[in-house]
Parts: structure tokens; C-alpha cells; sequence
């Protein structure tokens, strides 16, 4: 008999909370993955308590470190709740107001944990992606804010999403790093305009965004005028114990389905790639906790999430196509669509969040010591 491991006392209290939010969710919503039902299940995790328990307890989190936080979030997935659609906020953009916003910036903290405004990142241009620090969306300073004109793309819930933190150009003369900054925009300001991006697996969680003479008030502006590049690290590297909970999600799946019965009548074949995937899920959950004993260590952590990041997404990708596979034809006939929706999906996993080219790059210049490409 296998016995599970003790409960910590934040994901004892957090399951129970689960329990109540997703019974009453279940009546009211069923399995829809509709924003509003989406949105909904946010705002009563937040009346909970529960919207960011990472945050610190003054600014209205349970002040959770790291692995008490990766608990939790198997805590999540344990209650098979919705997708947290407040994450770009609670996780990469709150953070950074906290950093580097103003008091009355900070404001928004609050409305993020209750579900009343909900952020997205209009970072990615349709020429600058990997190369963001070239992006040309262009904020031109006037005396009492800035004339914004240009375009962002792939921005995540951006047909949903109350505000977002973009990054713009504001000085176009100095060097590519030098002249960005990040601005706090809400999304129904005039000469804001956002398309859908309708994706392969049929959905449409991206936003195309289009500032036409758009006018932002200096008091939008997160930190000092044009030391946006700086904000934007300090963004990107809150996303480093995503990046950890995201693996361990991974390797747990991988693991039921390396015992499922489906597996055990499979070729050989197929029961030696669930092997192989089953051996690299260990190798994950092993630099997963090697991540989190070096957690203090800005350039250790940095460094495994890179690999985590890296191992993570071609894992991803060979994983869903061994549940297509052990599908069979009902993953293309509606019968396992998480099969074939997963499949799908799965392409943007050696994308989102840094493409493998640029995650090697990165291992190869600051880990390994090669030598740099030129720029
Ligand atoms: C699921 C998902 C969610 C996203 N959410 C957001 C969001 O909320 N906000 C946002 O702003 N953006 C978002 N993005 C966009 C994402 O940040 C970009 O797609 C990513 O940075 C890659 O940029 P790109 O698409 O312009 O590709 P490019 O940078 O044009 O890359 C094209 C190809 O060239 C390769 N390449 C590029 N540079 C190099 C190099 N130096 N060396 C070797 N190869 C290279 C890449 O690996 C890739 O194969 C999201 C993307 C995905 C898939």
C-alpha cells in the first residue's frame, strides 16, 4: 500500500478551501473553460485568500516560500481546478509593480488578487520575439505623459485582460537596451485596439494589440524613464518557480501514464518510449530539486531553470505525442480530445517563455563559457 507523503499545513487548509470553491464552481460552470467561468473561479480564490500565496503577507499574500508554493499548486492540480487566468499578473507583473511601482501604482496589487482587473505582458512585437530588446513599439515622452504608436503580438488573455504592462520605446536613439520603458496601461484606453489570434487547436488565447496615437499619463510609467530593460529581467525572472511547478506537473503525468493500463497493452515499441519519457520526467524532477535547494542563488537557479525550461519543453512535446499514439484514433475522432487538443498545444511549449534555440544559447554562452554569438 503506497502511503502519500505528509501534507504541509498551507496545502492542508488550501485543499480543503479547494474542495468548497470547486464544488460550488462544478454547479455553477461545469467543466467550461469560458473566461467567464474562468474569471469567476479567480475571484472566489481570491476571496478566499488564496489569489497570490506567494506574495508577501503585507501586500496580501500568505507569504509561501517556494516549495510550500509548488505544494500548493499540486494542490491544484490535485482539485483538477481551472487554469489560473490571473497568472500573468499574480505571478510576473505583480511582482514587478512591487519592485518598482509607485504607491499609487500599488493599488492595483490588490485588485489583482480580487479578480477585478486581470493583466497580460505586451512584451513580444511581430519582428522582435527572441530579440526583444530591438522592439519599436514607440512612446514618444510629451509633458505630462506619452503618444504611443505600434504593435504587440502574442500577448496571452489579451482579448480578456483589463490592463497590461507594455514595453515600449522611448528613447529610439540610444542603444537598443537603453531606450525602453515598461508603462501600465489600462485596456479600453482610446487608440487601444486588440485583434484574436485564432490558433491551431481552434482557440483563441492570444491577442494581437494595435496603439494608435494612444495617450498614457506619465503616472503609467513603472519605474524610472527608460530603464524598462531592467524592469523587464526582473519580470522574466519572477517566472523562474513557474518554471520549476510547471516540471513537476509534467513529470507526475508522465509517471501516471507510465502505469496506466493503456501502456501495459501497448507495443513494445510504445512501452519503450514510455520508458524513455519516464526515465527523463525522473532526470526533471531531479533538477527540479536542485533548483529549489539553490533557490537563494539568483545565478545557479537562473542557470537550471534554463535546462528545466529546455528539458521541459521537448518532454512536453515528445510526451503528448505518446498519448496521441496510445489514443489511437480516438484522439482525432473527438473521443480523447485532451489527446489531440494536447498534441496541439504542445508545439508552443519550445516557444512560450524563450524558444529552445535561445534557452541553448543561453546554456551554452553563460554556463558553459562558449563563446558568444555576435550581435
Ligand atoms: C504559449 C505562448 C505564450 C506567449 N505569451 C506571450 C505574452 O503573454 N506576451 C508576449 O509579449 N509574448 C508572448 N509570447 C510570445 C513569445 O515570447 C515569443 O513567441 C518568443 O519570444 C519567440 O519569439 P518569436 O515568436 O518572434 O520568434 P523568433 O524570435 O522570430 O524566432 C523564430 C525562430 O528563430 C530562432 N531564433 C531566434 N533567435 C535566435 C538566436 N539568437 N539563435 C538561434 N536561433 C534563434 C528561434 O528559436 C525560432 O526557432 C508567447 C508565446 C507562446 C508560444
Amino acid at each position: 500500500m503506497t502511503t502519500e507523503p505528509s501534507l504541509s499545513p498551507h496545502a492542508a487548509e488550501l485543499r480543503a478551501v479547494l474542495a468548497a470553491i470547486m464544488e460550488q464552481h462544478r454547479e455553477r460552470w461545469g467543466d467550461s473553460n469560458e473566461w467567464a467561468a474562468l474569471a469567476d473561479f479567480q475571484r472566489e480564490l481570491g476571496k478566499a485568500g488564496w489569489g497570490a500565496p506567494q506574495w508577501p503577507v503585507e501586500i496580501g499574500g500568505r507569504g509561501l516560500g517556494v516549495v510550500d508554493t509548488l505544494a500548493c499548486d499540486s494542490e491544484f492540480a490535485r482539485a483538477d481546478a481551472p487554469n489560473r487566468v490571473a497568472v500573468y499578473g499574480t505571478n510576473n507583473v505583480g511582482p514587478t509593480i512591487a519592485s518598482f511601482g509607485t504607491d499609487e501604482q500599488k493599488v492595483h496589487l490588490s485588485a489583482m488578487l480580487s479578480g477585478d482587473e486581470f493583466w497580460c505582458q505586451g512584451f513580444s512585437e511581430p519582428d522582435f520575439g527572441s530579440d526583444l530588446a530591438g522592439l519599436r513599439c514607440r512612446a514618444e515622452p510629451t509633458d505630462d505623459g506619452f503618444i504611443v504608436n505600434g504593435q504587440k503580438v502574442w500577448t496571452s488573455i489579451g482579448m480578456h485582460a483589463t490592463h497590461c504592462m507594455l514595453l515600449v520605446r522611448t528613447d529610439p536613439d540610444a542603444a537598443k537596451h537603453a531606450g525602453i520603458s515598461a508603462l501600465l496601461v489600462p485596456m479600453d484606453t482610446p487608440g487601444l485596439t486588440r485583434r484574436p489570434i485564432k490558433q491551431i487547436n481552434g482557440e483563441s488565447e492570444f491577442a494581437e494589440l494595435f496603439f494608435e496615437d494612444m495617450f498614457v499619463p506619465r503616472s503609467a510609467l513603472l519605474g524610472p524613464l527608460n530603464e524598462g530593460w531592467r524592469i523587464t529581467m526582473a519580470t522574466l525572472g519572477f517566472e523562474r518557480a513557474g518554471v520549476i511547478s510547471i516540471a513537476g506537473k509534467l513529470a507526475s503525468d508522465i509517471k501516471e501514464m507510465t502505469f496506466s493500463p493503456e501502456v501495459a497493452s501497448a507495443s513494445a515499441t510504445m512501452r519503450q518510449e514510455v520508458v524513455a519519457l519516464y526515465s527523463n520526467a525522473r532526470i526533471l524532477e531531479w533538477m527540479g530539486q536542485k533548483a529549489l535547494a539553490n533557490i537563494n542563488d539568483v545565478a545557479a537557479t537562473g542557470a537550471v531553470a534554463s535546462l528545466i525550461k529546455q528539458t521541459w519543453s521537448t518532454l512536453s512535446k515528445r510526451f503528448a505525442e505518446a498519448r496521441c499514439d496510445l489514443a489511437g484514433i480516438d484522439a482525432v475522432a473527438g473521443l480523447a480530445p485532451e489527446a489531440g487538443q494536447g498534441l496541439l498545444t504542445s508545439r508552443a511549449s519550445t516557444i512560450a517563455g524563450g524558444t529552445t534555440e535561445v534557452m541553448k544559447n543561453i546554456l551554452g554562452e553563460r554556463n558553459l563559457g562558449l563563446p558568444r554569438e555576435p550581435r
